[in-house]
């Protein structure tokens, strides 16, 4: 059983004493009392009641004094009732000025003083209750490691209280705003949890990193980076508890066991695990977009012999000292800016013992992979220097290509494995693809990949001109240019051979430049003698594109001295595909600058007329492939007939090109094309033979198809 409540009961009127303690000894209250102030306040000190009842009116000590003097001695908290006169405003006033809780009037009313005081008691009680929880609750934060605070829906914090943990030392005031100590975004996360948290009933948490430089540690004075986890709980609808732990240690636990899962202790390098891992990730992606990848198996030739003649530990410091050149020979930034395989990070691995693998993704060309692994070997080549003597390892490496050769992880690895021992029974200091003729065909491209970058420095390109005959003025009007490349070793080499090349690797945008000055020169050099002939130029996508072109045309007129209009440029239609506000300005710029624009091998791409009467261009060729089809295909013939028809509708000029007999001349004259070019002709000659044939004069008749179907074919 509870322990009854006692009340101090202080009049110096004895009837109202009695009839008092009646009352309330009838409600369950124990009841002391006393005669006078004085006595109330000796009655206190050895009786601790729960709840004092003073009379204002009293000998020696008036209720006032004792209340005051009791508050001042035991705090607020206790309950103090003062007995005032009805309607005494003033009494009830002073009461409350110095301290009182409640006050009951007199005359009181007998039946109804124990409900009072019954009412008075349950309030008091829950006061204590709360005040138990709070103190429970501050001896639970000061317990735990968690810096606490609460902030209002702005950010504004509310309360603190940090642990007792002095580590976890917290400087916030109240009322600033938690901005003010930690980053905005870090802020913004407490509000959006606390959005989730109330949405959801739930207790949220997050993590996150504060710099080393202190101007946000929540705690602790070194400069190193720490790692916090928030949980917020939400209190309300406007207020949010959060509890802030410093998780550094456990990261950095968590780190270093993942440094022992995923990297190799000696060299520091990710281990086999973690490019499996790796792999996989990126035959994942790689199958998603469409795109290949490369790996590359190493192996250190001789290694075993350095292990068994040097010892163990003179091999590990060679394995540390390969693993860095491999480190420094894959580093992507180097790789990628010198080929077209760009996108995620190549990464090197140690497998094992003396083995390596490396992981290229986003590989465009078999090519690149071959380039790095040649890389790769010449670094490692270079003679290690240990004690004064020089140990020289080479490398045998082995490329598997996803989807070629495989498909996943085991399938790559071993084939890539297959091909690495290819390499070794090939002399070691020697890279293999898994197929056998892709390593031929790499090679081969890789080294006329490597001659063209030579090519223009040794001058081994030249312009050959094929003339364009003008049927209305019947005679040659123009020329295209058209490069060969004579190459030291393979001879000749058509330009369908290497501008591809050079348009994978960027190479086009000087070649191209060259040809472009070249061929303006010589047309300069035909007008100072006399011959009123254009030049026509071919211009990869790459070039058009490129934004230098317009500075780049108008520079080279004005070295060579040729007047623009003497100039066509052909495009082909992928160079225009995309109908950007570029393509258009670039277009326009040339046009205003009185170049002529053709657009070449018209009718083997897109093709489409409505787009092209949206671009300024000048002219059409119709390709090759539909000549030739002339007389044998009837489709051939309908398409050039209407390709002419709709041309000369929208205003551009019309040339045929692959003209190889009189018949197709002919027909092409009939049907309204206003330039011939090909063989019939010449085929394309050297610049001073072009002279020559420009004094020569042709006789064209314009022939009805249908006429000579019959009698002339299969010519
Ligand atoms: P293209 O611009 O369509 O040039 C016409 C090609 O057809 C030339 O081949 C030419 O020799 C050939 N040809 C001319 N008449 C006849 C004929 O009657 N019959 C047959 N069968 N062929 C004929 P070429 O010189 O081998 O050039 C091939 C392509 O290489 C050119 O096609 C052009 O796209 C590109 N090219 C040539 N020189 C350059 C250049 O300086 N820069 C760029 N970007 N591309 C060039
Ligand atoms: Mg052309
Ligand atoms: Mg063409």
């Amino acid at each position: 059983m509870s322990k009854p409540f006692k009340i101090l009961l202080a009049d110096d009127d004895v009837t109202i004493r009695f009839l008092m303690q009646a009352a309330l000894e009838q409600a369950g209250f124990e009841v002391i009392l006393a005669s006078n102030g004085e006595e109330a306040i000796q009655l206190f000190d050895t009786s601790s009641p729960d709840m004092v009842m003073l009379d204002v009116e009293m000998p020696q000590m008036n209720g006032y004094q004792v209340c005051t003097y009791l508050r001042k001695q035991i705090g607020n908290e206790l309950p103090i009732i003062m007995v005032t006169g009805m309607d005494d405003v003033q009494s009830i006033d002073h009461a409350f000025e110095v301290g009182a809780t409640d006050f009951i009037a007199k005359p009181i009313n007998w039946n109804l003083i124990n409900y009072r005081l019954l009412y008075l008691r349950r309030a008091y009680l829950n006061l204590l209750d709360l005040k138990n929880a709070n103190a429970r609750s501050k001896a639970i934060f000061s317990a735990i490691p968690d810096t606490m605070f609460i902030l209002d829906n702005e950010g504004h914090i509310v309360d603190t209280q940090s642990s007792s943990d002095k580590n976890a030392l917290l400087n916030f005031k109240t009322g600033d705003n938690l901005n003010q100590y930690m980053p905005v975004n870090i802020t913004q996360a407490h509000l959006e949890a606390a959005t989730r948290a109330r949405k959801y009933s739930t207790v949220e948490h997050f993590e996150y990193q504060l710099n080393g430089d202190n101007e946000y540690q929540l705690n602790g004075n070194n400069n190193r980076e720490k790692y916090y986890e928030s949980r917020v709980v939400a209190i309300d609808s406007n207020e949010i508890l959060c509890l802030v732990r410093d998780i550094t240690e456990r990261k950095d636990s968590e780190n270093r066991i993942f440094r022992l899962a995923y990297f190799d202790s000696l060299t520091g390098l990710p281990n086999r695990q973690s490019f499996i891992d790796r792999l996989k990730r990126e035959i994942k992606r790689a199958k998603y977009i469409g795109s290949k990848l490369a790996i590359l198996f190493l192996d250190l030739d001789g290694f075993k012999s350095i292990n068994d003649t040097m010892g163990h530990n003179t091999g590990d410091v060679i394995l540390q000292w390969a693993a860095d050149r491999l480190q420094s020979s894959t580093r992507s930034s180097d790789f990628v800016s010198r080929s077209n395989t760009t996108g995620s990070e190549i990464e090197l691995a140690r497998l094992g013992g003396d083995e390596f693998t490396v992981v290229i993704p986003n590989l465009t060309r078999a090519e690149d992979a071959l380039t790095l692994a040649h890389r790769i070997r010449e670094t490692m080549r270079r003679p290690f220097r240990l004690d004064s003597r020089d140990v020289v390892l080479t490398t045998s490496i082995g490329i598997a290509l996803y989807p070629d050769d495989g498909e996943d992880v085991d399938a790559l690895l071993k084939h890539a494995d297959t091909a690495m021992y290819h390499a070794k029974t090939e002399g070691r200091d020697n890279c293999q693809f898994y197929s056998v003729a892709l390593t031929q065909e790499a090679e081969k491209r890789l080294n006329l990949e490597n001659d063209l970058r030579n090519a223009l420095k040794n001058n081994e390109f030249h312009l050959l001109y094929q003339p364009q005959f003008d049927i209305e003025k019947s005679c040659f009007k123009s020329a295209e240019a058209l490069i060969r490349w004579q190459h030291p070793k393979q001879g000749l080499i058509s330009p369908l051979d290497f501008i591809p090349l050079a348009e994978e690797n960027g190479l086009i945008i000087p070649i191209g430049e060259w040809v472009l000055r070249t061929a303006c020169s010589d047309a300069a050099h035909w007008l100072k003698n006399g011959d009123d002939l254009k030049v026509a130029v071919n211009l990869s996508p790459l070039q058009f594109k490129n934004p230098d072109l317009i500075k780049s045309v108008l520079t080279i007129l004005a070295e060579t001295g040729l007047p623009p209009e003497k100039l066509t440029l052909e495009v082909t239609e992928g160079a225009l595909m995309e109908y950007s506000e570029n393509t258009l300005t670039t277009l326009r710029a040339l046009r205003s600058n009185k170049i002529h624009i053709a657009l070449d091998d018209f009718g083997t791409g897109y093709s489409s007329m409505n787009y092209l009467k949206r671009l300024p261009i000048n002219s059409i060729k119709v390709d090759q492939s539909f000549v030739s089809g002339l007389l044998d295909d009837k489709d051939s013939l309908a398409i050039v007939r209407s390709i002419i028809t709709l041309s000369k509708n929208l205003g551009f000029h019309i040339t045929a090109e692959g003209i190889e007999t009189i018949n197709q001349a002919e027909i092409l004259k009939f049907l309204g094309c206003e330039t011939l070019q090909g063989y019939y002709f010449s085929k394309p000659v050297r610049k001073n033979d072009i002279l020559q044939l420009s004094n020569k004069s042709w006789s064209i008749n314009a022939v009805n198809p249908l006429d000579i179907h019959y009698e002339n074919r299969g010519y």
